[in-house]
């Protein structure tokens, strides 16, 4: 099995710390590769018969500017070929514009978008029925994954979901 996966998300929920964590060292050898002119490889995870390609997709941030409308295509496109998408964010700022910006780019698309809720080693577990359901709200995920991204916990099922698509 193999397939592309899109990492989108508001700045600071910890793309980049989930990438660190799944593909370790060889994400600072790949990260100012270009694959193309505006997606970068952000690294490969290999396990086995599995094989996910993992995608940053900077085009999806607001933008005021005429490039900017045409970036955003540019990342729409990308997140229409990909496997899956997934959407980051921190459950330790709780919803709000950056993530419901990036929210609305999703509902473009058609590929499924998994919702990772990272930080979780920062609130309690109560509180994060709560918050999914702000999420869910607002648009229809195809899974729901809580994550420490920092401490690597229940990254090993994100990995796991992904394999899937
Ligand atoms: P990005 O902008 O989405 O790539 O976010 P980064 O990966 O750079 O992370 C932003 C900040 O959040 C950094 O200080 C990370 O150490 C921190 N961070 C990322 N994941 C976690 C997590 O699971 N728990 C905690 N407590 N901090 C995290
Ligand atoms: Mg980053």
């Amino acid at each position: 099995h193999s397939g592309f996966v899109a990492i989108v998300g508001r700045p600071n929920v910890g793309k980049s710390t989930l990438m660190n964590h799944v593909i370790g060292q060889k994400i600072a050898i790949m990260s100012d590769k270009p694959q193309t002119t505006r997606n970068k490889i952000h690294g490969v995870y290999t396990k086995e018969n599995t094989q996910i390609v993992f995608l940053d997709t900077p085009g999806i941030h607001k933008r005021k500017s005429k490039l900017g409308d045409y970036m955003n295509q540019v990342a729409l496109n990308t997140l229409n070929e990909v496997e899956a998408v997934l959407f980051l964010v921190d459950v330790s700022t709780g919803l709000g514009s950056g993530d419901k910006y990036v929210i609305e780019q999703l509902k473009k698309v058609k590929t499924p978008v998994i919702l990772v809720m990272n930080k979780i080693d920062q609130v309690h577990p109560e509180s994060l029925p709560p918050i999914i359901l702000q999420y869910n709200e607002l648009h229809e995920f195809a899974e729901i994954v809580p994550i420490s991204a920092l401490s690597g916990n229940n990254v090993n099922r994100l990995l796991d979901v992904l394999e899937h698509y």
